[in-house]
């Protein structure tokens, strides 16, 4: 099944109705990533792009560009063009330009969601400073918790992701940083990050970062390893109201499953590319690929049984749903 860089739009309990733009192209491994998170909802892979030197397939500006100006005519009714998707988008050198290339071709605001471990690098930064959003992860205070969760490749240190992070506060020109906090509990003896030490340790991380807001969420879709598993609403409200005690409601965000939305008002090109390219980056129930894609549900009932016959998705389901993801 061939795949378009440009996907979605996605209904992102985060960001609203977003686009997504993956600029580094699908290859036979799941992602293309310096991380492999114990969470990740796209699985598990031995593979990670030590650096970014190692990227293939990276998609270029003019790519990006294009691919924007032709989807933007299906589609008016955003609240970000996002990059996101299979992999890490600040392993590619061009991001600048692209988002550059895409503010001059679109007025939807741009987000640029990392997983915070190039942002040490002075030319990573320069290229996410122009986006309107960056929504950086950080799982924890501790080294050994952080490789633990997000099990990086080889060099990439704690210490150098929260320089960076308060570097990204202090340039001149920047763009508001939203720092997630991706909390996670555990069936086994793991190294969970929603102790009350854990918690204690990142309100002083943050203290330090100064961010403009703070995201706490938890997993909310099949992840890559089975005794991850979510915390508890009421476990995540409490540790929300510590970290609001500290930064104040109107910084601290509790992310809570479930973001309903009117069906999108997209024109289709290609639906059966469009439902692969979306479950390609992100497994989704069928409802919402339904109001994501704004397909109804007789028209999208087929093509998820043909997909499934053609082996190109699978069903997974968790304690609470069924979900379609990328075979
Ligand atoms: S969750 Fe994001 S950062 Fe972590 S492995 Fe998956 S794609 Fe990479």
């Amino acid at each position: 099944m061939k795949t378009r860089i440009i996907y979605g739009p996605i209904l992102s309990r985060r960001l609203g109705r977003s686009l997504g733009i993956d600029v580094i192209k699908n290859s036979e491994t799941k992602k293309n990533c310096n991380f492999d998170c114990v969470y990740c909802q796209l699985g598990h892979v031995d593979y990670k792009i030590a650096d970014p030197k190692d990227v293939k397939g990276a998609v270029s500006a003019k790519e990006v560009i294009e691919g924007i100006r032709s989807y933007h005519r299906n589609i008016d009714d955003l609240d970000y063009i996002t990059f996101s998707g299979t992999c890490e988008p600040t392993l590619n050198s061009d991001l600048g330009k692209m988002i550059k290339g895409v503010k001059d071709v679109s007025k939807h605001p741009v987000c640029v969601i990392t997983n915070s471990s190039l942002v040490d690098k002075e030319d990573v930064r320069t290229n996410i400073a122009g986006a309107d959003m960056v929504v950086a992860t950080l799982v924890s205070g501790y080294e050994e918790t952080f490789k633990a969760i997000n099990r990086p490749a080889e060099g990439i240190e704690l210490e150098n992701i929260i320089t960076g992070l308060q570097a990204i506060m202090n340039m001149e020109k920047r763009p508001k940083l939203g720092i997630e906090v991706m909390l996670v509990d555990s069936t086994i003896d793991f190294p969970i990050n929603c102790t009350d030490k854990e918690i204690g340790r990142l309100i002083e991380v943050l203290m330090e970062i100064n961010p403009d807001e703070i995201e706490i969420l938890t997993v909310s879709r099949p992840p890559a390893e089975n005794y991850i598993i979510s915390v508890s609403e009421k476990r995540l409200k409490e540790i929300a109201s510590r970290f609001d005690e500290v930064f104040g409601k109107e910084r601290v965000k509790l992310v809570l499953k479930g973001l309903k939305r009117k069906r999108s008002r997209m024109k289709h090109e290609n639906t059966e590319e469009e439902v692969y390219d979306l479950i390609l980056r992100r497994p989704c129930t069928f409802k919402q690929i339904s109001a994501s894609l704004g397909i109804d549900e007789q028209t999208l009932k087929p093509i998820i049984d043909k997909l499934i016959s053609a082996k190109s998705i699978i069903e997974s389901e968790d304690a609470n749903d069924k979900y379609y993801k990328a075979s």
